[in-house]
């Protein structure tokens, strides 16, 4: 008998325990049947605002710069520039130039192992309303200056908050430009567990070239890439007789030698202060943005870490911008093909056929003006922009049965990560979308039960076309 009610104490106290261990999630749990895992946008750069002394009476925003930084910052430029063209002494003149800089940039500066400085902060906050749809999703901001395999521990914590928020037991992760990276940095530590579906828009996975030549000092004004940069810009942005006017008044000023003009005097001015700034301004700056350097292709990234660092580098941050360079970067391969074999649907959207920035080396690179189009689509093979392939080209990867070089004969796909899952947009400026983009966001979404692919889809094949003035995408011909 006392055996008994013994074991049935202890039977009892086991349970009691289970119970009160399980009862906090039972009470918060509250599953949602709605169907819909939520979306997280992992947003762009400058997604989080950045302030210094926050919360105090000195609180200042310090990224994005505001509109009278700015303008205090050309204004604190005027007479320098007066006395440039009356004496012509570009050492004094690059002084005050490195001088505004720093006004403006120098508080984004890093501590030099690449943490923040303790009164640079952000005020993001994990959210509290449930509400979820394919309209309606949650959005991760983060300090674009951080680590990203540090910005993928606080995206962990907001993937488990909306999780419990929302009583899904997966989020699905919608990655604009720079949130890829993050996105990225994320699944290396954390593993697709908690996702169920992953959309890339125009990310730089790969890097993009203007972080690489800018980090190994390479500049370079080119007329022809000026000229096309001003012509596609307005293509893409101004559709209809204001962007025809806008045409033809660039074309005639191209025929004037405007273009050529301009490039050779800023060319001549660049070669005059680039050391200067560099060295004044932007490798103290930048040096230690880890952000930034997760933005460095690999064929710049340890040239880039000789022009930056110098011979003495903070061992500390080459630890970590390593980390992320060898062990997520450069196994965006290993990464994204292991989504697929977990069965995590998987979409790239790549852009192309914009001129890119035009102040680099790599001014030929096709792209969507910010990333070039072979490293947001993690590793197409791309013909310089403007230019095709030879009429006898044939594709790279022939392992692959399908034909994966575009209709215009400028892309080859069949050299992607993800051949199947990686889609190219013509004539899309970086992450510019409109209801088109929404469309195709809502099929995937509508149907990311199972793994799609270029062919799931009549509408939506590997190469579209953007047409901007209807808002749609349709199939490239
Ligand atoms: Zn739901």
């Amino acid at each position: 008998m006392k055996k008994l009610m013994k074991a049935s104490v202890s039977i009892f106290l086991v349970l009691t325990m289970v119970f009160a261990l399980a009862a906090p999630s039972l009470a918060t749990a509250g599953k949602c049947d709605c169907g819909e895992d939520p979306i997280i946008y992992v947003a762009a750069l400058g997604s989080a605002t950045l302030y210094k002394d926050a919360d105090t009476e000195n609180e200042k925003v310090v990224f994005r710069p505001e509109t009278g930084d700015y303008v205090k910052m050309i204004g604190s430029l005027i007479v320098p520039i007066v006395k440039l063209v009356i004496d012509g002494n570009y050492d004094d003149f690059g002084d005050s130039l490195v001088g505004a800089v720093i006004d403006i940039f120098g508080p984004l500066a890093n501590a030099e192992n690449g943490d923040s400085t303790p009164d640079i902060t952000t005020k993001e906050e994990l959210p509290t309303d449930p509400t979820h749809s394919l309209e309606h999703s949650y959005y991760f901001g983060y300090d674009f200056r951080a680590d990203p395999l540090v910005v993928a521990d606080d995206l962990n914590e907001y993937v488990e908050h909306v999780k419990a928020l929302t009583g899904h037991d997966k989020v699905r992760f919608r990655a604009s430009s720079m949130g890829g990276v993050m996105a990225m940095a994320y699944f290396s530590k954390y593993g697709s567990d908690d996702v169920k579906s992953v959309i890339f828009q125009n990310c730089p996975i790969k890097g993009t070239a203007v972080a690489g030549a800018l980090f190994c000092g390479e500049v370079e004004i080119n007329p022809t890439a000026l000229y096309r940069y001003a012509s596609t810009a307005i293509t893409t942005m101004v559709p209809g007789a204001g962007g025809d006017i806008l045409q033809v008044l660039v074309k005639t000023l191209n025929f004037v030698g405007l273009f050529k003009g301009l490039t050779d005097f800023a060319g001549g001015l660049v070669d005059k202060l680039v050391g200067k700034v560099f060295d004044g301004a932007l490798i103290p700056i930048f040096k230690a943005n880890c952000g930034i350097w997760a933005f460095v292709p690999d064929e710049y990234y340890e040239n880039a870490k000789k022009f930056m660092l110098g011979d003495n580098p903070n061992e500390e941050l080459v630890k970590r911008i390593d980390a992320y360079h060898y062990g997520v970067q450069q196994k965006a391969d290993v990464i994204l093909n292991g989504l697929i074999a977990d069965g995590v649907p998987v979409m790239i959207v790549s852009a192309t056929n914009v001129q890119r920035t035009p102040l680099v080396t790599a001014w030929k690179n096709d792209s969507d003006g910010t990333v070039d189009t072979k490293y947001s689509s993690v590793g197409a093979t791309v013909a310089d922009h403007a230019e095709t392939f030879s009429a006898d080209y044939s594709q790279v990867n022939t392992a692959c049965t399908h034909n994966h070089i575009s209709p215009d004969n400028r892309i080859d796909a069949s050299t992607c990560a993800l051949p199947e899952q990686t889609w190219f947009v013509k004539d899309m400026m970086h992450c510019t979308t409109h209801d088109g983009h929404g469309e195709l966001y809502r099929w995937f979404w509508e149907n990311d039960d199972e793994i799609l692919t270029i062919r799931s889809n009549p509408a939506y094949p590997q190469f579209l076309q953007n047409d901007i003035e209807n808002q749609k995408l349709v199939p490239q011909e």
